[in-house]
This record gives structure tokens, C-alpha cells and sequence, in this order.
């Protein structure tokens, strides 16, 4: 067989032994169809392919590098920790400091746990809903992703009001039927699921402002609803800002919609890339999880030091120079211009703080109907001149774009001139 680029032959060594050739399903490229890149290195705003390609990177590493990738300060803390010992099993002071500097943007966090993604942080707090409200049923939103855990991955029934089904092999019947997915921004449903349900429900899940289908605000009238349902039967408001935490305000997505939910789920950022969660909310329901409470999770790397140390070394960094308001205008300015001028060309950007997405399609969606209604042929065709341009977007369609303080304004320039000329190809 004869092969092409040095990520073609990569690919197929990566086959042979790794499911799919990836850990993560979405890097296969399967969305976008072609091979995936392999890189070997980043810096900045910049990473370099197994093929000596430079592409800017808006992947960011799904979000997490919001200083750039290698940031000194970063890797300088990184280095200073692993020299001490990369593993304690034991408890050590940067859990305590970089607890202090996650309150510090999160006021509502009284009490903070730590794990090691977003997944456990999604599963741990769906059973600590569970375990304090003494209830069973969730409520989640098609299009919003919380990590693969059972509970979550759940689509919906064939009715409005029915219980979720399996959206995984695996995942059982029973699982599924305790949790209900409904539309983002559907206020009638969820009112109407309230009302059905009003006794069994534990929690409300969402991302406050998407990713996972794209950049997609809520409306005034949605988060009404979800706060009224919650306050009315006793059911907790879960916020995962695993993805938007720490890119749309400074106080997060609660601090932007003047919203504030009784559990928060983060992730990304707060390991300055490397793995890292927390899940967090009033002391009151926190006391639940064990050792206080009854609510078991516990984890071995939780906590570890050298993540610890590249999460402080982040969070201080982005605190000290108000990065996250920086990093919003300068997307804001750049997404504004190229709806402006995309829009005659069937594109339409959505933006919130430093994410952003782009559709092919007439409006901005509102949620996961609109954005699978929108032109994913097309996007995909872009996708692959987006690449030969040297330019990286996340390989589907249904993902958000991240920027970071690595990005200036003249690759703002090249990533808009770029897409321009994409755009009157196509
Ligand atoms: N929640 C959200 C909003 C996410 O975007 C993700 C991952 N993309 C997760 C949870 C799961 O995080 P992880 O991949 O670290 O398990």
C-alpha cells in the first residue's frame, strides 16, 4: 500500500493497535471525512503537524489552552512539581490553592471536589443530585454533552414527554429511562416535564451556553423556566461549564446570564491542559459527598500535583491580566466582521466570549434541530480548504471554535481572509 503524508501513515500504524487509530471518537475525523492530522508539537497559537505543517489552531485542545499551547509560565510550573514527585496519593497544598482560585472567578462554589475530567465531574454530580434530593429523573438537553457517563448519555424518547432511550450500546433501558432529554430553548417542554414529572426530578442539566452543538445562547425565557421548575419542586440547576467556564465571563456563564445554579461542573481550563475537573455548589448539598456525606466518589490521580501546579499556573495567569474579557473582545470583533460579511454567503457565526462557531446556514440556531438543518455538505467542503489553508477548526460541524491570547490580530486577519476566499468558491 503506498501512502501519502506522514499523518496517513501514522493513521494506519495507529489502526492497527488503537480502536478507530484514536482515543477520543470525534479526532477520527469521521464527521469531516479524510484522515485525521497528527501533530508533533504547539506553541502559542500554532501547532505543527507530524508533516511539518503549521496550522493556527482553533481547537485549543477542545478548549483547555486559553493561553496558547507551551504558555512558559505553564510549562515552568509543570516542571517545578513533576521535580518534586508527579504523584502523592495523599493530600497536598496545590489542591487547596487551586480550589481558592477557582472560587475566586466562581463564588457560588462553596465547596469544591476535584477529579480528572469532565466525565467524572458529570457523573459524580448527577449522583450527588440524585443522593440529596432523594429523587431519580434528570433533565438534560439534546445537543449538550456532559461526558460519557450512563445517566448522560441519553437521547430523547419518540414524544415530547417520554423517558430518554439508550444513546449508546450499553447504556440499559432502565438507566436511560431516568433521564429525560428535551430541546434546548423549548420553554413549553420544559415546563410541561415539571409538571408531569414534578416529584421525581433530581436535576436540571445543561450547558449554559453551548459548545457541544455549537456556540447556541439560551434565552431569558428558558432559564426562567428551568429556575421556576427547580425552585418549584426541589430539583437541583446544574450548570456544566466544562467548555464555556472561564471563556464567556469572568464569573463563567452564571456570572454572564445572572444565573446562579445550585451545582457547577468545570473542566478544560482549569488543568491548563492537562486532566483535569472539579464539580462544586452551596456547602449545603457538597456535605453529601463522601467523606462527609454519604454520596461516594473518590479517585487516585484526583487532585495530582502536577496538574494542580499547570491549573494554578493558568487561573493566576488569566486573573492577573483579566484575560478572559481580553480574549472575548478580540473574538467578538473578528466574529462580528465575518457574520457581517459571511452572511451573503449563506454563513452565519455565533459567538459568546471566546468561542465561536460557524454555520452554513440562514439563521443563528437556537438548538440542535436548527444546527443539524443547517448546510453540513458544505461546512465540510470548507472544513478541507480550512486545512489546506493551514488552519485548524474542529473536524465537525456540531463544535465550537475556541481562541486564545496566543491569537493576534494579524492571524485573526489571515483566518478571515482565508475563509473569505473559501467563501466565494463555494
Ligand atoms: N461537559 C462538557 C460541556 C464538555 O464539553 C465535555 C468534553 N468536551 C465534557 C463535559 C466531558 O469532559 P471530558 O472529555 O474531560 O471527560
Amino acid at each position: 500500500m503506498t501512502m501519502g503524508t506522514h499523518s496517513e501513515a501514522a493513521f494506519h500504524d495507529a489502526k492497527s493497535i488503537l480502536v478507530g487509530g484514536v482515543n477520543s471518537p470525534v479526532r477520527a475525523f469521521k464527521g469531516v471525512g479524510g484522515t485525521p492530522i497528527f501533530f508533533e508539537s504547539a506553541t502559542g497559537a500554532t501547532m505543527t503537524s507530524v508533516d511539518q505543517k503549521q496550522y493556527i489552531d482553533y481547537v485549543l485542545s477542545w478548549g483547555p489552552m486559553i493561553l496558547g499551547h507551551a504558555h512558559p509560565k505553564v510549562i515552568q510550573a509543570i516542571q517545578f512539581a513533576a521535580n518534586k514527585g508527579t504523584s502523592f496519593g495523599a493530600p497536598n497544598q496545590y489542591e487547596t490553592q487551586l480550589a481558592q482560585l477557582i472560587q475566586s472567578f466562581y463564588p457560588n462554589m462553596e465547596k469544591i471536589r476535584l477529579v480528572n475530567s469532565g466525565t467524572e465531574a458529570g457523573m459524580s454530580v448527577i449522583r450527588l443530585a440524585r443522593g440529596f434530593t432523594q429523587k431519580s429523573k434528570i433533565i438534560k438537553f439534546a445537543g449538550c454533552y456532559h461526558g460519557h457517563s450512563d445517566s448522560l448519555l441519553v437521547a430523547a424518547g419518540s414524544g415530547g414527554l417520554t423517558l430518554g432511550v439508550p444513546d449508546s450500546a450499553g447504556v440499559t433501558a432502565g438507566v436511560a429511562q431516568d433521564t429525560i432529554c428535551l430541546d434546548y430553548n423549548d420553554v413549553d417542554s420544559v415546563k410541561a416535564v415539571f409538571s408531569t414529572y414534578k416529584s421525581e426530578i433530581a436535576g436540571v442539566i445543561l450547558e449554559p451556553i453551548t459548545g457541544n452543538m455549537g456556540v447556541i445562547k439560551p434565552s431569558v425565557a428558558f432559564l426562567d423556566a428551568l429556575q421556576a421548575g427547580c425552585r418549584d419542586t426541589g430539583s437541583l440547576l446544574i450548570f456544566d461549564e466544562v467548555m464555556c467556564g472561564f471563556r464567556v465571563h469572568p464569573n463563567g456563564a452564571q456570572g454572564l446570564l445572572g444565573v446562579i445554579p445550585d451545582l457547577t461542573m468545570l473542566g478544560k481550563v482549569i488543568g491548563g491542559g492537562l486532566p483535569c475537573g472539579a464539580y462544586g455548589g452551596r456547602a449545603e448539598i457538597m456535605d453529601y459527598v463522601a467523606p462527609e456525606g454519604s454520596v461516594y466518589q473518590a479517585g487516585t490521580l484526583s487532585g495530582n500535583p502536577v496538574v494542580m501546579a499547570a491549573g494554578i499556573a493558568t487561573l493566576a495567569e488569566i486573573k492577573a491580566q483579566n484575560y478572559i474579557t481580553t480574549v472575548s473582545q478580540q473574538t467578538q470583533s473578528f466574529c462580528e466582521l465575518l457574520h457581517e460579511k459571511g452572511v451573503r454567503h449563506g454563513l452565519s457565526v455565533t459567538q459568546v466570549g471566546s468561542m465561536f462557531s460557524l454555520f452554513f446556514s440562514e439563521k443563528k440556531p437556537q438548538s440542535l434541530i436548527d444546527v443539524k438543518n443547517s448546510d453540513i455538505k458544505r461546512f465540510n467542503l470548507f472544513y478541507h480548504g480550512l486545512l489546506e489553508k493551514g488552519i485548524y477548526f474542529p473536524p465537525s460541524a456540531y463544535e465550537a471554535c475556541f481562541t486564545s491570547i496566543a491569537h493576534t490580530q494579524s492571524i485573526y486577519e489571515k483566518t478571515f481572509q482565508s475563509i473569505m476566499e473559501l467563501l466565494s468558491l463555494s
